[in-house]
């Protein structure tokens, strides 16, 4: 039978709406969804891979068991009861740390995952979880949790209604947007240039989203703390602070003055690369634009000073009058908002890694230390990991020490529908049905949004018979892992979801929600539903307990000693390494579709022509990038896109056809950028990690 579904992709931030035409159990075609109210028929090389998906010979449907001759099917029963009795036993033996769990990132764009997750998570309890999230976005959320005293009150740039966007370490056009979902943002950055305003990029590459803005300045990698202090410098001693409306519930206006006191953007030029005259301009248009937004993003988080840079970027969206307010930095009304209780606000080192003593934010530890505690030996080692839809061997700093590391483990379990570089090592694999089978509503990127929508979508797929659903596989084993442990369950959680699966989730958040949308309009609406643009909401919406926004919280102020201390020793170094991403690639997963691999292989290294001329390298040639740690063999691309003394690879690579099945990755690997970086650096603030490589080594092959 014919049909025509209308959801949103879950494989980006964006969400775009897309309309899908089946036949039976197949896929007819993909297109954009002209309806949808966000993306407005915007989509993206990716989305039409969801065929692809569907269709992989190499996605699991059945549980598989590690054996002497390869992968052996097993049933559903024996596999749960095998995962449950071995993380039960080992918890046993070793105390409930010996366990340890790691999350990907496609967790956040899956509705089962976001919600019930949760139930199996508290019921192997374990200190030792990580996930993406030390390797990505922890910054700004870091930031949130002590100015607005919630770690996802995350401010989003209102694109469609400001006259200046300055945008640091994003590349938007790429990703679509992140921490500010934003589909078809070419033309929503294209009207505000139209309009008479400016886009100003800031990144030691000129990005795509670079390219077409209105200006684009290089910056030395990682010294974006000292760029956005200067920038304070001169609005606080040229234009002064004006907050507006928000003055009334700000603490800490008054003591701003002497925080930037030593960073004048004549004392900052030779670090950032970036003369005085342009940060004093960019100053001036930030305070002088009717409404201006500044935004940052992996870049800017993936570095020694990510989180003060995140906490600088508030501070002069508010101290410009930018913040809350139409064009500037808003917060969304989601209709289903996760920020309520019964989630958590967020908590901060309130306990600590065994190994290299790191705070736990979130209850995580950061991921480049997962190698660390399976191998040192000792109390709380541990002993057997659970990954969820992640690979961590190629998205971690070092991950060939990860890689060796799960080899030593007591026992593994991964929860995903690919053999990967990280799964490969699992005795026993459990995967759940991918996306296009479960009902769909995205709890997160709402929240995240540059306008306030809501969407749902029913199952398009008929669920075939002896498969499982993500949140089925959560639940049968937190009940599994409960009993045997003897640990209280969330019974309402399980036997709801038993019942109702997650429609009753979406449903309870409506009714707590600030919106008075029901779950019948969200039935009745299947392109999504317009909440309209963002809203003023401070500071009602502030989580704090004295509903005041927090401008100079003690931690982010004693963390500048770190700059200020390291200041007069920067040099430039010979070769900075950063990462790149890729509009027809998805992080490190979704490379065995076989529509986003083909044309050129596209695995180089970016490098200004300056840079090859003194290195004798023609355009094309291959070359060996070395640091202390490794080495990656690729072609080069010369590129005037590149800051002199700055080179790229792009992120997600290094497929290893040993032992996993990736029948297309397998024939265009490229290398494992993240082993080029020893996982020894990170931002000592908020433990995420550094992913600049500096003095990089590069030879003629
Ligand atoms: S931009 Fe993201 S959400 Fe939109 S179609 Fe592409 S992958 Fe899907």
């Amino acid at each position: 039978m014919k049909q025509t579904h209308y959801r949103n992709c879950n494989l980006c931030e964006a969400i775009c709406g897309l309309e899908i035409q089946t036949e039976n159990d197949s896929i007819k075609s993909i297109k954009a969804d002209d309806k949808n109210p966000l993306s407005r028929g915007h989509i993206c090389p990716k989305a039409f891979a969801l065929k692809d998906l569907h269709e992989d010979p190499d996605r699991l449907q059945h549980p598989v068991r590690k054996t002497d001759n390869g992968w052996q099917k097993i049933s559903w029963k024996e596999a749960l009861d095998e995962v449950a009795s071995k993380l039960c036993s080992i918890q046993e033996m070793y105390g409930q740390n010996a366990v340890g769990i790691y999350l990907g990132n496609p967790n956040v764009h899956n509705l089962g995952s976001m919600s019930i997750m949760p139930v199996l998570i508290k019921s192997i309890k374990t200190k030792n979880k990580f996930s993406a999230t030390s390797v990505d976005q922890l910054p700004h959320q870091f930031a949130a949790h002590f100015m607005f005293g919630h770690h996802f009150m995350i401010p989003i740039p209102d694109i469609d209604r400001t006259n200046y966007m300055l945008i640091l370490g994003a590349n938007p056009l790429v990703s679509n947007g992140s921490l500010m979902t934003v589909p078809d943002v070419r033309n929503r950055l294209n009207k505000i240039m139209n309009n008479g305003g400016k886009v100003v990029v800031i990144d030691p590459r000129k990005t795509e989203t670079a390219k077409i803005a209105s200006e684009h300045c290089f910056i030395q990698p990682g010294t974006d703390v000292y760029l956005l202090l200067s920038i304070l410098y001169q609005i606080i001693n040229v234009h002064g602070v004006s907050p507006g409306r928000l003055e009334e519930f700000t603490i800490g206006l008054d003591e701003l003055d002497s925080i930037v006191k030593p960073y004048s953007p004549e004392s900052t030029a030779h670090i950032t690369g970036i003369n005085a005259e342009n940060v004093k301009k960019i100053a001036a248009d930030l305070c002088n634009a009717e409404a201006a937004v500044c935004y940052g993003r992996i870049g800017v988080c993936t570095q020694e000073f990510g989180g003060l840079s995140h906490w600088l970027i508030n501070v002069i969206n508010i101290v410009t009058g930018n913040f809350d307010r139409e064009g500037g930095a808003m917060f969304t009304t989601p209709a289903v908002d996760i920020l309520q209780p019964p989630s958590s606000k967020g908590h901060f080192d309130l306990w600590r890694s065994r190994v290299k003593n790191l705070p736990e934010f979130g209850s995580e530890f950061p991921a480049v230390t997962i190698a660390d505690e399976i191998t040192t030996e000792g109390d709380g080692q541990i002993r057997a990991m659970m990954t969820i839809a992640g690979n961590p061997v190629l998205s971690v700093p070092n991950g060939g020490k990860l890689d060796s590391a799960l080899k030593s483990l007591d026992f593994m379990v991964s929860i995903d529908f690919y053999i990967n570089e990280t799964t490969k090592h699992a005795d026993i694999i459990l995967p759940p049905l991918h996306n296009l089978y479960s009902s769909h509503y995205d709890l997160i990127f709402h929240v995240l949004a540059v306008r306030n929508t809501a969407q749902y979508a029913k199952p398009i797929f008929k669920k075939p018979d002896d498969t499982k659903f993500d949140w089925e596989i959560y639940l049968d084993l937190a009940k599994r892992i409960s009993k045997k442990r003897k640990r209280p369950l969330n019974k309402m959680m399980y036997y709801m979801s038993r019942l109702f699966g997650t429609e009753w989730i979406i449903k309870a958040g409506l009714k707590r929600g600030s919106s008075s949308l029901s779950f019948k309009a969200l039935l009745k609406n299947p392109h999504g539903v317009d909440l309209g643009p963002l809203r003023p909401s401070l500071p009602e919406r502030l989580f704090t307990s004295d509903k005041k926004i927090h401008l100079l919280p003690d931690i982010l102020v004693k963390d500048l000693t770190r700059v200020h201390e390291t200041m007069s020793e920067r040099t430039i170094s010979k070769l900075t390494l950063i990462g790149r991403r890729q509009l027809r690639s998805n992080n490190s997963w979704m490379h065995n579709c076989a529509s986003l691999m083909s044309g050129r292989d596209r695995f180089n290294v970016l490098m200004n022509k300056e840079d090859a001329e003194k290195r004798q390298i023609q355009d094309g040639q291959h070359v060996r990038v070395s640091s202390p740690d490794f080495h990656i063999d690729l072609p080069v691309k010369i590129s005037d896109e590149m800051m002199p003394g700055v080179i790229s690879i792009p992120h997600g690579w290094g497929h290893n056809s040993d032992g996993i099945q990736l029948s297309t990755a397998s024939k265009y690997p490229g290398g494992n950028l993240n082993n080029l970086a020893n996982g020894e650096k990170i931002d000592m603030l908020t433990g995420t990690a550094d992913v600049h490589i500096r003095n990089i080594e590069i030879t003629l092959l």
